[in-house]
């Protein structure tokens, strides 16, 4: 395959990807959100639940996005070194967008700052966002496709900490996050937080734990256990789905954290909406591909 015939390949992959990731949920978002609608006893909970699930089968079934706000498109891209179109990537990433915003079709999200005009295309100045981690002796690249919709962004917040508030501090300011703006994200919610130096390295990081699977856990034994603990308060305070009262508030808390400066704690949480619009997809050297986030799917 010569380099414009990969390029041209790549694009469309990613076209495809991108707008299927607006139609169809991951499978962890499937099994969590049926889970969930088990344990409900209220009847306007499982109303709320079935009507989610009614949707999913008509996003399926009419090929359409199963919810109206596509989002402005991030990608998350942790590519190898050796990758041979690491060099095109950002080009090719740009394009599939472009493509899948008439071809899904996505709503028109991106609007220039400043500027304000919103640019029909679904891209413009630093969107889609593109956040790069660079693996030096791999071959390989992976992108994570995230659909950040307006609601589910809303709630997002990140602050640091003094030191002596500790991980009761960074409890509070989760809890705080999402009883005060948590409904505006379209609940259950999968809660993402970042625990880190300062507030760029806390929110950078509440967003990645977005993307670990839901119901996985932390390999730190602590973080592990905040992270249940986290979760069990938040359902107690039975949010419910959409907000509208139930047996749980969340499908998760995910936590991820990087080692900090001794005189501050930054924490940051992301949120995730019931329609968690997210993608994982692998490419080998050879442009063959596996789609990990969604069991099954067909491009
Ligand atoms: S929060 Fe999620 S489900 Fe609700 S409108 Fe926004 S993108 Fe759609």
């Amino acid at each position: 395959m010569d380099q414009q015939e990969a390029v041209n390949t790549l694009t469309d992959v990613m076209t495809k990807f991108t707008g299927y990731i607006g139609k169809r949920l991951p499978t962890d978002v499937q099994k969590k959100l049926a889970e969930l609608r088990e344990k409900e006893t209220t009847p306007l909970a499982k109303v709320v639940y079935d009507s989610m699930a009614t949707n999913q089968e008509a996003a399926d079934k009419l090929d359409r996005p199963c919810c109206q706000d596509t989002g402005a498109i991030q990608y998350f891209i942790t590519c190898g070194a050796k990758f041979p179109y690491i060099g095109e990537l950002e080009g090719i990433l740009r394009n599939a967008v472009l493509e899948a915003t008439k071809k899904a079709p996505l709503r028109h999200n991106a609007v220039e700052t400043f500027i304000e005009k919103n640019t029909g295309t679904n891209t413009g100045y630093r969107i889609p966002w593109m956040d790069w981690d660079i693996v030096p002796d791999s071959d390989t690249c992976e992108i994570e496709v995230y659909m950040a919709g307006g609601g589910c962004s809303l709630p997002g917040a990140a602050k640091v900490l003094m030191p002596g508030q500790g991980y009761e501090g960074v409890n509070q300011f989760v809890f705080d996050v999402i009883t005060s703006y948590g409904v505006n994200a379209c609940p259950p919610l999968l809660v993402g937080v970042g625990v880190s130096t300062s507030v760029e390295t806390a929110a950078r990081l509440s967003k990645k734990a977005l993307f670990r699977e839901v119901g996985s856990r932390n390999a730190n034994e602590n973080a592990a256990k905040m992270e249940q603990l986290l979760e069990e308060g938040l359902n107690e305070v039975g949010i419910g789905p959409q907000g509208l009262g139930g047996a749980s508030s969340v499908m998760g808390v995910n936590i991820e954290q990087s080692a900090r400066h001794p005189s501050t704690i930054g924490v940051a949480v992301s949120t995730g909406c019931w329609a968690h619009r997210r993608g994982t997809i692998r490419f080998n050297p050879d442009l063959s591909y596996e789609i990990i986030s969604h069991k099954g799917a067909v491009l």
